[in-house]
């Protein structure tokens, strides 16, 4: 049995039920397969791969908070603290009720290429809580955020882990558990990003990862022959990526069409007028069918077919394994020539084959949505640096670093003799760095 069978096994029978996590080890150690089997003696010696998909520590606690009725309630917390080998864990905090050990062991995973193919010293972490924010009033919230930050603030820091947003987790949750995290330790330091600009945020940090998936989409599609001008584009998902991908997508001449969300889809084939989701989303924080309420020319579905809808391009930027094959076959039907990742594993592992099968361009999210840790990774700096960059400033190093990450990924899939097959080039840009400082570092 290959080295990489072995471990993948091991990794299936030693945690059991982790679906997702399984998911991801599995597309990682496939792709990663020539450079591991080029290795296979030193790599198997030094237990590299054992290593690698074991986290270097799980935190788990219990999250006690009281509602508006005076009831106690009670959620899980966690954080995965996966890699460390190239900076202090770095990752998002994701409160959803799906939220479980096993995505976000998925995510950690993940998070540790990711952050590695941005170039910049953060190794990878995920954390989060069953906890659902929706529905929740804002004492509620903040009830809970001040109890979950009571218990994680003993194991992060400026230097050692720095959470971020994600799935639930916006500017308000932001500001709640960085007020907690002072209050307890008296530190008025960069221990979270994504924070408010009143209070040591970046510009440019709201709008990163959906600005940086269009930048590294524009450059996938540049080199392949084509541009994003006068394309359609469906975007799922009407949260923080999606939104600020459409306005990218937008202001580079393309025309988004539709947007969901987890009970249903738009469809406005003149093109989504992004201030009023905006306004639905951010400022009242209602739901996506509310947009044909006030633009009655455009059309709401219930359910999870957005992909069945006609485009160019296609950018998931919801959730896990929202596109499966069945989508990728309508999505090349319809005439779909490239997708690329908002969210994490937006796609099944059945539809990312089917892409590479069937010469679809396809950026991964490990690339394409690393434009939101990377601009963490640049609120760090100016937080060390206790200086504020322009927003100007700021997204040009945004769009700077997203042409590296493709350069990075293009070419390390040529070395490798797998030219345009951007899942392989992510997977192994990421790992080769991560590889070269664990093994600096000896057996830890
Ligand atoms: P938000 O919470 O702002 O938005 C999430 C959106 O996805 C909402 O519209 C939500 O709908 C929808 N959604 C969530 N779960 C499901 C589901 N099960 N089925 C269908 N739709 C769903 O999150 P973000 O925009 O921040 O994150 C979206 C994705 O991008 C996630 O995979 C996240 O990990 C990834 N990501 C985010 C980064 C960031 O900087 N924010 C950085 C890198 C990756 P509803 O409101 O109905 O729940």
């Amino acid at each position: 049995m290959s080295y990489v069978d072995e471990v993948y096994d091991r990794v299936v029978k030693q945690n059991p039920g982790e679906t997702e996590f399984h998911q991801a080890v599995k597309e990682v150690l496939d792709s990663l397969k020539l450079v591991i089997d080029a290795n296979e003696e030193s790599y198997r010696k030094m237990g590299l791969l054992e290593r690698l998909v074991e986290p270097e520590r799980i935190i788990s606690f219990r999250v006690p908070w009281v509602d508006d009725n005076g009831q106690v309630q009670v959620n899980k917390g966690f954080r995965v603290q996966f890699n460390s080998a190239i900076g202090p864990y770095k990752g998002g905090l994701r409160l959803h009720p799906s939220v479980n050990q096993g995505i976000l062991k998925f995510l950690g995973f993940e998070q540790v290429f990711k952050n590695s193919l941005t170039g910049l010293p953060i190794g990878g972490g995920k954390g989060g809580s069953n906890f659902d924010p929706k529905g929740k009033s804002d004492r509620e919230v903040m009830a809970f955020c001040q109890s979950f930050m009571t218990e994680l603030s003993k194991y992060i820091g400026a230097d050692q882990d720095v959470p971020a947003g994600d799935i639930g987790v916006g500017a308000r949750e932001i500001g709640f558990l960085y007020g907690q995290y002072k209050r307890l330790t008296g530190l008025y330091e960069g221990v979270l990003t994504g924070k408010g600009l009143t209070y040591g945020g970046s510009l440019v940090r709201t709008q990163a990862t959906g600005y940086g998936l269009v930048y590294i989409l524009d450059e996938m599609l540049k080199d392949n022959g084509k541009e994003l001008a006068g394309k359609t584009v469906v975007v799922s998902g009407s949260g923080n990526v999606a939104i600020y991908a459409t306005e990218k997508v937008h202001q580079l001449g393309g025309k988004v069409v539709a947007l969901s969300d987890s009970c249903g889809y738009i469809y406005d084939k003149d093109g989504i007028n992004l201030d009023l989701v905006k306004e639905i989303k951010e400022v009242r924080r209602g739901r996506i069918k509310e947009y044909v309420e006030e633009v009655p020319t455009a059309v709401y579905t219930e359910g999870t077919g957005i992909w069945s809808i006609p485009c160019d391009v296609a950018l998931p930027c919801a959730t896990q394994n929202e596109l499966n094959l069945e989508d990728a076959k309508t999505l090349k039907a319809n005439g779909c020539f490239a997708v690329a990742e908002g969210a994490n594993m937006p796609s099944t592992r059945e539809a990312t084959d089917f892409y590479l099968e069937n010469g679809i361009l396809f950026m991964p999210g490990k690339a394409a949505n690393a434009g939101g840790v990377a601009t963490s990774a640049l609120e760090m700096s100016q937080n060390s640096q206790r200086l504020s960059w322009t927003f100007d400033e700021v997204d040009e190093r945004l769009h700077k670093i997203m042409v590296q990450i493709y350069a990075k990924t293009a070419s390390a899939a040529e070395r490798y003799g797998v030219k345009g097959n951007y899942v392989a080039g992510a997977n192994i840009a990421g790992f080769e760095k991560v590889v070269e400082a664990m093994t600096a570092q000896g057996i830890v």
